[in-house]
């Protein structure tokens, strides 16, 4: 049972923020029936062009965000990074899902941390970090090697940078620009894995399978799913979805990233308040992906089973990766997703492809 009534298809889902996970948000939504409505700065962005209606206008401008949120029986939101005055003035139109809570204390990673340990779940060792001597000192409380990364704003590996001997403490500044930072303690991981979790707004969780993530320059490049995974790995990897959803008193959808040490234990990375790139997979593979499950927990509807029905191989397509799509399009086990942005550029995530491969059926 949800907390708050059932909204009617029909109704209108807004979505702060434009990219492909708006995109896939709202085309997901669009499938059970409610309209969607789009709010992102750029004009002509990936999910302002699948959408019901679009408002471009800044997020600096609480007057718009209102009137847009004024039209919208809830709010959601697809990335982090919004600021939260945004989002307290589309609140005071219309609910919004997740709340403030999820956003503020994610946005921080000292905070986010702070949190992470005192709800019982494990992170790299870390300390605050607000001037060149206070990193001195950092340096020598965690150690190296460590990763220095800024606080705020950081996303597939910007804005951080690692520091294997002391002397490199002034170059470390100066990468990062000298602004608020944390140090953590450089983990020795044997592999990456993710979770990505649904929950209503009475608490009911709905977790998937894991996900064993690869990167490269610091970007997503594939999820295998699920994850090969030891019985008592996977339940700690359900103890940490299950503190954090419940400590953030999260509706929707969010993903915690672990770094596995190889003897049962699992430290977190980072919450990602949303829907999450390691989350891709499931929209070919599960019975509801974690597109429709997050329309669903904002709608106030029973959340959908995150069973896998399949193995899944998720691989981003980096800028010109996607040149090749006539291809891809030609594989038969092979999901192509393109996001419809004009402009290719290196770095830039384009689309995605998921390979599948169905459990061999029983001859009836
Ligand atoms: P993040 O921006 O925090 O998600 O970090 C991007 C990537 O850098 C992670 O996926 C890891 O591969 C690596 N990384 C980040 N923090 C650490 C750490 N404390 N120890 C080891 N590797 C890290």
């Amino acid at each position: 049972m949800s907390a708050f009534a059932p909204l009617q298809p029909g109704s209108v889902i807004g979505i702060l923020g434009g990219g492909q996970l708006g995109r896939m948000l709202a085309t997901a939504g669009a499938e059970l029936g409610f309209n969607i409505h789009v709010y992102e700065p750029e004009p002509d962005a990936p999910a302002a062009r699948v959408a019901a209606r679009a408002y471009a206008a800044p997020w600096d401008d609480p007057g718009a965000v209102a009137a847009f949120a004024a039209k919208c029986d809830v709010v959601t939101y697809e990335f982090e990074n919004i600021p939260v005055e945004a989002v307290e003035a589309a609140a005071s139109q219309a609910p919004v899902h997740p709340g403030t809570q999820s956003l503020s204390l994610t946005q921080d990673r000292v905070t986010e941390k702070t949190f992470i340990r005192d709800c019982g779940a494990g992170t790299a060792d870390f300390a605050a970090v607000d001037s060149l001597a206070g990193l001195r000192t950092a340096l020598e409380q965690i150690g190296v090697p460590a990763v220095l990364k800024t606080r705020r704003f950081g996303y597939d590996g910007k804005g951080q940078t690692v520091i294997r001997t002391l002397s490199e403490a002034d170059a470390a500044w100066d990468m990062v620009g000298g602004v608020p930072s944390i140090l953590e303690a450089m983990v020795p991981f044997t592999r990456e894995l993710s979770v990505v979790a649904a929950r209503s707004a009475s608490g009911e969780m709905a977790i998937y399978p894991l996900g064993e993530n690869s990167h490269a320059d610091g970007i997503l490049r594939t999820t295998h799913a699920p994850a090969p995974i030891d019985s008592a790995t996977q339940a700690e990897a359900k103890r940490i979805a299950n503190v954090l959803g419940e400590g953030l008193g999260h509706v929707g959808v969010f993903a915690v990233e672990l770094f596995d040490l190889g003897d049962g234990q699992l430290l977190v990375n980072e919450i990602a308040p949303r829907v999450h790139n390691t989350g891709h997979w499931t929209m070919d593979a599960c019975i509801c992906g974690q597109f429709e499950n997050h329309m669903r927990a904002v709608a106030g509807w029973p959340l959908g089973d995150t069973n896998a029905h399949s193995s899944a191989v998720m691989t981003n397509l980096i800028g010109h990766d996607v040149d090749d799509w006539l291809d891809l399009a030609n594989t038969s086990d092979m999901r192509l997703h393109l996001y419809g942005k004009r402009e290719t550029r290196d770095g830039r995530k384009m689309g995605h492809v998921t390979r599948l491969v169905p459990p061999t059926k029983a001859v009836a």
